[in-house]
């Protein structure tokens, strides 16, 4: 049986090789970090990581897991409503809460969980849902497990979003569905006129903060704090994967009855086994760490904009960012991964993205910063930016 299900396979794969879609995975052999080795032995400055804030090494948080891995042992072995709740995975849902505003917080084992698992507990097909059509993966299959009436809307045209609620007045509740900041351009969502829109045509919201928590507004509070709408917004998703840590875990936040009927009705939270107490740990330290001041926070701000408006000076083209995503437009697919592989000669660590992870056409590189770059590794950056640029044609 297996051998017409293997050559099925094998043609699949090679169509996606042929296609220039295969993803090769390169070999970090050095903690995640802004200045990481890869395999092979070269030593480069990364600009591909999530990790925002610098935290994904940070000493203090590696203590924080270490202590409680050796206090509370190292996992659950439960879902946590039969035996998987220690009081560190309260106390993080607590301080979750506390930093969004929030009246009560629910942790997946990962964003994608959350998302996946928030839709189908809440509406049935009398309800409907309104997505951004540049949200997440996640977002897009926790919308499909769900029997509510689909709308979609193009990305921020909150003119094309009354449409859509216009049209979803024949269902009884509705939901707004959008990312905080999307990733492939680092725009962030029009929070403000998407919640005027929601009360004019009574919805809610939930905006996924994966890639604007711990990033956006000025103490990296995230879109609410951008919006000044702290409290306001009835669901927000989240992730401990990016800027809060780097490691694993998700995490949906809001009104109360909503993240009751979560822990009652979620299946990834239902099914699926509880997130290890040391990483509990030390998302508690995270959160600990990002209110007692605003250091890491306006390292970030101050590198992104240091960052973007010498990349603009230097004559690159980039995408309106409002986050720590500077997208570097370079349209041709070909020159996106002839550029990057550019790029990692000169000890400088991107990816190009092309269709279709970006629009036919719309091929570039991203360059994520973190608190963590300093100076020096954000000038070299730039240096390799423009020397690359210039070589291949892009710069005149
Ligand atoms: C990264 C990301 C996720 C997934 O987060 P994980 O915790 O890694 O599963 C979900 N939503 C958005 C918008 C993301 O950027």
């Amino acid at each position: 049986m297996y051998q017409d299900f293997q050559k099925h396979l094998q043609t699949t794969l090679q169509e996606i090789k042929d296609a220039g879609l295969y993803k090769n995975e390169r070999v970090i052999i050095t903690p995640q970090s802004s200045a990481i080795k890869v395999e092979g032995g070269a030593d480069v400055i990364n600009f591909c990581a999530n990790n925002y804030l610098g935290l994904a090494d940070n000493a203090e948080l590696i203590q924080a897991a270490k202590d409680r891995m050796d206090a509370r042992g190292y996992g659950m072995a439960s879902v946590r409503f039969i035996c998987g709740t220690q009081d560190t995975h309260k106390q993080l849902e607590k301080a979750i809460s506390d930093f969004f505003g929030t009246e009560d917080t629910i942790l997946y084992a990962a964003c994608f969980d959350a998302n996946g698992g928030l839709f189908e507990p809440l509406l049935t097909e009398q309800d409907a849902i309104i997505s951004d059509a540049l949200n997440h993966a996640s977002i897009i299959d926790g919308v499909r497990l769900c029997k509510a009436v689909r709308y979609r809307y193009k990305n921020g045209d909150v003119t094309d979003l009354e449409e859509q609620l216009k049209a979803a007045q024949a269902q009884r509740f509705r939901i707004i569905a959008t990312d905080g900041v999307f990733s492939m351009d680092g725009n962030v969502c029009p929070l403000d006129k998407i919640y005027e829109l929601a009360q004019k045509y009574n919805a809610l919201v939930m905006v996924d903060e994966s890639h604007s928590a711990g990033v956006v507004g000025k103490t990296g509070h995230g879109v609410t704090e951008l919006y000044n709408m702290r409290g306001k917004i009835e669901i927000i998703t989240g992730t401990l994967g990016k800027a809060f840590g780097g490691s694993v875990g998700g995490f949906t936040t809001g009104k109360k009855e909503i993240i009751d009927l979560l822990r009652q009705r979620s299946r990834p939270y239902l099914f699926s086994n509880s997130i290890p107490p040391m990483i509990a740990a030390a998302g508690l330290k995270t959160f600990e760490l990002l209110t007692r001041d605003n250091t890491l926070q306006d390292k970030l701000h101050a590198n992104t904009e240091y960052f973007v408006t010498r990349m603009k000076a230097a004559g690159f083209d980039i995408k309106p960012t409002q986050s720590a995503i500077c997208a570097v437009m370079l349209y041709d697919a070909r020159l996106s991964q002839e550029f990057a592989a550019a790029l990692q000669q000169e000890g400088i660590y991107v990816t190009g993205f092309y269709y279709p992870v970006v629009p036919q056409g719309q091929a570039r590189i991203r360059v994520q910063l973190s608190a963590a770059h300093t100076r020096e590794q954000l000038d070299k950056g730039i240096a390799a930016f423009a020397k690359i640029g210039r070589q291949l044609g892009v710069l005149k």
